[in-house]
């Protein structure tokens, strides 16, 4: 091939998603396959969304509203913020491009954990930056050593949490005396893909409005996990309107589809669904945690619908062995696993064929 590729792109592989369930069932002739591997609503998501979608499906023909009006103002009545603090995106995923590709120059280093979002490293490597890697502490974030890594470089700081995979989350104080400081230049991206999921009441679930306080703040948050609305692609972005503007030059006139856009707003009215969804995930979190305990297994406290696991054995050999039969997880670097909370037929079902897979050794 003589057309030459940008060098910033030589190294990186494309994304590896999970097998759909289908081609697992058809690989391994299995009648029954559970998927604990992306973190999706096991409960699906709000009989309203399914309305509204039905409702909207004639709009098809058109070009969906490049400016997601009613969406924001949806969003800006339930967080009472004005719409210019608010920016949707085709899932928080287009955000880390849009952030990346408005803000990042060649050379200017990236701050984030070792073990977090791969999207992270991932944007910051196809717009030149250098990614800036630190370690985690307990599985937490270690934010003294993160703040020693700051240096007159440093463009922006990617705080997941609570952090995926490891579901730990940094409490509003330390967070708070973090941003404090951080110089006023480094952008700080709080991706909150999880927040709806934490039980911890130390947790900063007033971001919204610390980005009043904090101008260097944007804030991240989805409609594809705790709303079950993964397959749509809906999120948005919270902060400084100067910053959201320039954001909003880069990215393409249509990015949040139409169904999208009505299916975000009928979610953020069913609160209800949110708390089935929460109460049914701490319930499937304490049996799998009472379930670790005894087999053995150390795993990291999880603000989120997922555990991270150390199994003691190579991660990738049980994702292997669960997966030929009928379990879906995430293997993760050297003995860990990231298994997805799920229902509680589906937690048992996991657990069946964990323990199966164990028995075997
Ligand atoms: C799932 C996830 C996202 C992506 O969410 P989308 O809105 O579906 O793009 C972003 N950040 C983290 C940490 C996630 O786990």
């Amino acid at each position: 091939m003589s057309i030459v590729f940008r060098p910033e792109i030589a190294d990186l592989s494309a994304y590896e998603p999970g097998k759909p369930i289908e081609d697992v069932m058809r690989e391994y002739n299995l009648d029954k396959v559970v998927k604990l591997a992306s973190n999706e609503n096991p409960l699906g998501f709000s009989p309203k969304v399914r309305e509204a979608i039905v409702d909207n499906i004639d709009t098809l023909a058109l070009y969906p509203d490049g400016n997601s009006t009613d969406l924001k103002k949806a969003l800006s009545e339930f967080l009472k913020l004005p719409v210019d603090n608010i920016l949707p995106s085709s899932g928080s995923d287009e955000m880390i491009d849009l952030i990346s590709k408005a803000y990042i120059n060649p050379g200017d280093e990236i701050l984030m954990a070792d073990i977090t979002f791969p999207r992270y490293i991932q944007t910051a490597t196809i717009m030149g930056g250098e990614p800036v890697i630190v370690p985690l502490k307990d599985f937490a974030f270690d934010l003294d050593a993160m703040l020693d890594k700051i240096t007159d470089k440093t463009k922006i700081v990617w705080f997941c949490n609570p952090n995926n995979p490891t579901g730990t989350m940094t409490s509003r104080e330390d967070f708070i005396d973090f941003l404090k400081k951080i110089p006023k230049d480094v952008l700080v991206v709080s991706d909150e893909a999880y927040r709806e999921y934490v039980t911890r009441e130390d947790f900063p679930f007033d971001t919204h409005e610390l980005i009043k306080d904090h101008e260097n703040l944007l804030v991240m948050r989805t409609f594809s996990k705790a709303y079950g609305l993964a397959g749509i692609r809906v999120g948005y972005t919270l902060g400084n309107a100067e910053i959201l503007d320039y954001i909003n030059k880069v990215r393409g006139p249509f990015n949040v589809n139409s169904l999208g856009q009505v299916a975000a707003i009928a979610a953020l009215k069913d609160q209800d669904f949110l708390k089935k969804a929460y109460r049914s995930n701490l319930q499937g979190k304490e049996y799998l945690y009472e379930e670790f305990d005894k087999l053995g297994f150390p795993y990291a406290a999880s603000e989120t619908n997922h555990i991270f696991v150390d199994i003691k054995e190579n991660g990738r050999d049980m994702f292997v062995e669960l997966q030929k039969r009928g379990v879906i997880i995430r293997p993760m670097a050297g003995n860990f696993i990231r298994v997805s909370i799920g229902t509680m037929e589906e937690n048992k079902f996991f657990l069946e064929k964990f323990k199966e897979v164990l028995d075997l050794k």
